[in-house]
This record gives structure tokens, C-alpha cells and sequence, in this order.
């Protein structure tokens, strides 16, 4: 149940009420035209480094603009996306959206790094034959280096995946464009894989940063976050923290050691012109 107020309205939907919806909706009928119909569209989160607070990059986050039901959020129509093989011109839209933004960002900034954009990649895009050819060109189309990208893939993608899964994402992080394992301690648990995936960042579910919400801390999730911490940092990985919300969770996480922080903290997910308006994107030369 997608609750009606407020800029989350999709955070507390459960994937069982989504399907629901789903059919209730009828949205099945209209996703395979939508795209066409130029019915989605992109809204950015800024990513933060934890130590200076400065502005690192940005998350795209695809939403569906439906004619009847208004903005719907990714739960929503994402499972019937990859279900019905629309998710892969659908991920081939985002990235180019997300290629033609990051080009926009990669004046100079005042501490001389651009910014770097992170699109979701889901699992059955990785098994798209095209992928690595088809994301190059949008790449090279929109004049970037591969360094401006990263890639967000789930832990489940790798469930029982063979190396044809991790061949697409071994070819990119090859060519400087880094890998993120999205919502990292909700699914696979095998941690020794870590060291075979090409991967550059843990971003850890926003799970384990709830309990940093109270003064003291949850005493495990901080545990938790000190051992996933050292174990990205000694695998040569940097830690995001998503869902970070208040002051209090991004003074314990920046004490813990993570790297990167997202959350409402800093900012909800809006249109880009959002991070020249919060003096995030530093738009003087
Ligand atoms: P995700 O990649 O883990 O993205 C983070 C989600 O957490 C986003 O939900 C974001 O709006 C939400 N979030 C950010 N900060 C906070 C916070 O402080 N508190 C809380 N409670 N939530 C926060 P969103 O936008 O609804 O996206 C949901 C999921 O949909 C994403 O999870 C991602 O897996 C998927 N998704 C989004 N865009 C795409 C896309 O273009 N392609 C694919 N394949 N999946 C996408
Ligand atoms: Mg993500
Ligand atoms: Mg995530
Ligand atoms: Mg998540």
C-alpha cells in the first residue's frame, strides 16, 4: 500500500501490495507504450562524502508519470518491467537520460571533480546480449569517460549466477566505470564471493543504518556497519550508506568510517535542477 503524502509516498510499499496494485491498476496494459508516450522520467539523489559533506554524485531513480494514477514510484512497475522485457529499453532510456545529465555536470567544479551519476542496472539487463556494446555508445554519444558512470546491481543478481552474469560488469569495470552492490546484506550472504565480484562499492541497505537514528546507537547495527566497513575497506571497496535520514545517523556512520552517504538528510530524489538550487552542484566556474 503506497501511502498518499508527502515526496515518499512509494518508500513503505511492500513488493506483495505493489503486485496488487499492479493488477488493480491495470498497468500492465499501458507500461509497454509508455515509454514511447515519454511517460517516465528521472529524479536525481545526491550521494555525499561523509567526511566534508561534499557532493560526490547522484542516483538516477526512474519514475512513471501515469496518466490516471499520477507519479508512481520504480516498486511499482519495475517487477512487470523485467517480467515483461521492457526493462531493457527501459534501463537503455535511463542510462542515456543519465548520460545526457552527467555530461551537463562535468564542468569544472570548484574542487575539480565532476560528478559521477549511478544508474540501476537490473538483472535481466545483465543478460541482454547488447549491453556492453549499447552502453558504451551512449557513453561515448554523450562524450563521457566510462569513469562517470556507476552501475548499481543487487546482491539477488548474483544468486546462483554463473560468470556469463558478471562477464558484462568485469568488461565495465575494466574500462574505470565503477560497480556498485546495491542493498548489500539483503540477500546474498556468501561473502567470500565479494573478492571474485567486480565490484568497487558496498552500498549497504538502509536496514543497518536505522539503528543509527537514536543517541546512543543500536550497539549491533553498529557492529554490523564496523564489520561491513572493515571488510570493504580491506577487499579495496568503498562503503554508501543509503536511507540516511537525520544528522545524528550521518555523525555515527561518518565515525564508523563509511564513505558516501544517501538519504533525506541531504536530499530526496528530485529533478536535477534540485542540486544547482540546494548550491550542491557548483555552478561557477
Ligand atoms: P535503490 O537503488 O536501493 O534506491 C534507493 C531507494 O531509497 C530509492 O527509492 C530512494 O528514493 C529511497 N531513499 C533514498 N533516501 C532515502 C531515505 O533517507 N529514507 C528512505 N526511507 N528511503 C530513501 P525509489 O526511488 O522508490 O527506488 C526503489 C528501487 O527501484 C531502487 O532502490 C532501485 O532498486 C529501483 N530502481 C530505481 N530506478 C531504477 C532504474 O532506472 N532501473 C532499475 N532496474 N531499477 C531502478
Ligand atoms: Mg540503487
Ligand atoms: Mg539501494
Ligand atoms: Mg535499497
Amino acid at each position: 500500500r503506497a501511502k498518499a503524502a508527502g515526496g515518499n509516498r512509494f518508500e513503505l510499499a511492500d513488493p506483495d501490495s505493489d503486485a496488487r496494485a499492479i493488477t488493480r491498476h491495470g498497468l500492465t496494459n499501458r507500461l509497454p507504450t509508455a515509454l514511447e508516450r515519454g511517460e517516465f522520467f528521472i529524479e536525481y539523489q545526491p550521494l555525499v562524502r561523509l567526511g566534508d559533506g561534499s557532493v560526490r554524485g547522484a542516483e538516477a531513480l526512474v519514475r512513471w508519470c501515469h496518466p490516471v494514477h499520477g507519479v508512481l514510484g520504480p516498486d511499482q512497475f519495475i517487477p512487470l518491467a523485467e517480467s515483461t522485457g521492457l526493462i531493457v529499453p527501459l534501463g537503455h532510456w535511463v542510462l542515456q537520460q543519465a548520460a545526457w545529465q552527467a555530461r551537463d555536470w562535468q564542468f569544472p567544479r570548484s574542487d575539480g571533480h565532476p560528478l559521477r551519476i549511478n544508474v540501476n542496472l537490473s538483472p535481466a539487463q545483465l543478460g541482454h546480449p547488447g549491453l556492453v556494446p549499447e552502453t558504451l555508445a551512449v557513453i561515448k554519444d554523450a562524450g563521457l569517460e566510462p569513469t562517470a558512470l556507476c552501475l548499481e546491481v543487487t546482491e539477488s543478481a548474483f544468486i546462483g549466477a554463473d560468470e556469463e552474469l558478471m562477464r558484462p560488469l568485469r568488461e565495465f569495470a575494466e574500462l574505470g566505470m565503477a560497480i556498485a552492490l546495491d542493498d548489500f546484506g539483503t540477500g546474498y550472504s556468501n561473502l567470500a564471493s565479494l573478492r571474485r565480484l567486480p565490484i568497487t562499492t558496498l552500498k549497504l541497505d538502509r536496514s543497518f543504518t536505522r539503528g543509527m537514528q537514536q543517541q546512543p546507537a543500536d550497539p549491533v547495527d553498529v557492529k554490523i556497519v564496523e564489520i561491513v566497513v572493515d571488510l570493504a575497506h580491506t577487499l579495496g571497496l568503498s562503503v554508501t550508506v543509503e536511507g540516511v535520514e537525520t544528522g545524528t545517523q550521518a555523525e555515527h556512520l561518518r565515525a564508523l568510517g563509511c564513505d558516501t552517504a544517501q538519504g533525506w538528510y541531504y536530499a530526496r530524489p528530485g529533478p536535477p535542477e534540485r542540486l544547482h538550487s540546494l548550491s550542491l552542484v557548483d555552478t561557477t566556474t
